[in-house]
């Protein structure tokens, strides 16, 4: 019999996760502050953040224990299944054995919840009774407003208005959850007044929604903000990933020469690499490949200077030391709207530089090629940005084929695109495009840089 799902009792789901800082070869550059270039302090975050979450922010304990009531709503979708792809080695005709970690199972339908939850935990431990935060095409404001809803939190998502009104059905998740959706600019913030006053036709934009929802949260006593990406707690919160699939490979009776993840704040990526990344750090596995796929419309880690940045549109954010195309570009409309962004977390960036993993960009009618030949042969339909690695872990089979090497290959995969299938309808009519590395807009972009007094 071939096994193709590798199923993980509740009872085995990891109870803590994993925190790579304890095992950094070099600690990560600080946090400086936009105003005084000095690394921030606990104070200058919790106005934002509740204690516990910043706390995690700087841990160096390598372990940290999922709270009992995180452990619970986990369990309402978790552990999550690793497949066997049988059917798409068949179909490359390739030796290499292809698994894939799937998180389309979560209710939100990606990885998402993950921090979701543990972050709304937190928060309600707390006392604070509500949640502000911004989202583009909403797969962050649908996962936040899931886990509100499990812990009777109250969210406020300020979505992106072209979005609002282009993508109507993860605004519809969001109100079936019970969280208060306005498409931002709105009239919910001075900010959002202001932007209205000088242009009511304003569509919109990341940056603004961010204002909005940092706004919001520091003008109130009983809400705070939250981010779906690029922090450190954010990506701790993910290692379950890997954590798991660890147990699970093992169940497999293999080891992975590949990994391949799509990294657009490097969140869902680094929840599954982190725990294996270690293997490499520790000199038990120097071979181990940790490849992190972008587009080649927003390509940071492939082609963005290592800088400080901020890590918002609007440069409000404290600035973070990342591979950055500049705070100020603006990503062309690519479908994969959770990888259009201009920089990537610090963790990821640290060990890129630090040559622990490798990265490539890719073209987006050909990362909907790949989506389509994996919906084919393995039946799930993805959401656009896990069509980036299965892309590249299709290349390095079919390379695979070629060598005659039967190397083991690991997908990350993030999510399903049911949302998306207006991608793919452009994709299978031929009116997908691609774009290009924008490099003059970058340059421009770059001139942008925040002056940081040197360390
Ligand atoms: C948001 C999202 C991403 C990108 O975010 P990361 O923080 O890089 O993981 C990738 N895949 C899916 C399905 C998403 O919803």
């Amino acid at each position: 019999m071939e096994r193709t799902m590798y199923f993980l009792d509740q009872k085995d789901m990891p109870t803590r996760w994993y925190n790579i800082q304890a095992d950094l070869p070099e600690p990560l550059p600080p946090v400086l502050h936009p105003g005084t270039g000095k690394p921030v302090g606990p104070a200058d975050l919790a106005p934002l953040f509740p204690m516990e979450l910043i706390k995690q922010e700087v841990s160096q304990e390598r372990w940290i224990e999922i709270p009992e009531e995180v452990q619970a709503i986990y369990r309402t979708w978790r552990p999550t299944v690793l497949h066997r792809a049988y059917r798409l080695e068949k179909a490359l005709d390739t030796p290499a054995k292809i698994f894939y970690k799937y998180e389309g199972t979560s209710q939100a339908g990606s990885h998402k919840p993950n921090t979701a939850v543990a972050q709304c935990y937190y928060n309600k431990m707390e006392g604070v009774k509500r949640i502000a935060t911004e989202t583009g095409a909403g797969q962050w404001g649908s996962a936040l407003s899931m886990a509100g809803a499990m812990f009777n939190v109250e969210i406020k998502v300020y979505m992106v208005k072209i979005s609002f009104n282009q993508k109507p059905y993860r605004r519809i998740l969001m109100e079936a959850w019970g969280a208060k959706c306005v498409a931002s600019p709105s009239e919910d913030t001075e900010i959002g007044r202001r932007i209205l006053r000088e242009d009511p036709e304003c569509t919109g934009s990341l940056g603004m929604a961010i204002s909005e929802a940092v706004e919001d949260a520091a003008s109130r006593d009983d809400t705070k903000y939250s981010l779906g990406s690029v922090l450190n707690h954010v990506l701790l919160h993910q290692t379950i990933i890997g954590e798991e699939t660890r147990k699970q490979m093992e169940m497999a009776d293999v080891y992975p020469d590949i990994i391949v993840g799509n990294i657009g704040g490097g969140s869902n990526f680094a929840g599954q690499f982190l725990p294996w990344v270690r293997d490499k750090i520790s000199g038990a596995k120097p071979d181990l490949r940790i490849i992190c796929v972008e587009p080649t419309a927003a390509p940071s880690l492939t082609k963005g200077p290592y800088a400080y940045d901020h890590g918002d549109v609007a440069g409000m954010t404290p600035l973070l030391k990342m591979y950055t195309l500049g705070h100020t570009f603006i990503p062309s409309p690519i479908h994969a709207g959770g990888l259009r962004y201009h920089g990537m977390a610090p963790i990821v960036c640290h060990l890129h530089k630090l040559g622990l993993v490798e990265a490539r960009a890719e073209h987006q009618v050909a990362t909907f090629e790949a989506g389509v030949q994996f919906a084919r042969t393995e039946g799930i339909i993805s959401a656009p940005e896990p069509c980036h690695n299965i892309k590249a872990a299709i290349d390095e089979a079919i390379r695979c084929r070629e060598a005659g090497e039967a190397k083991t290959i690991l997908i990350a995969h993030s999510g399903h695109g049911y949302l998306d299938l207006a991608a793919y309808d452009a994709y299978l009519s031929g009116q997908l495009v691609d774009y290009a590395y924008p490099e003059e807009e970058v340059k421009e972009a770059l001139k942008q840089l925040p002056k940081v007094p040197s360390a």
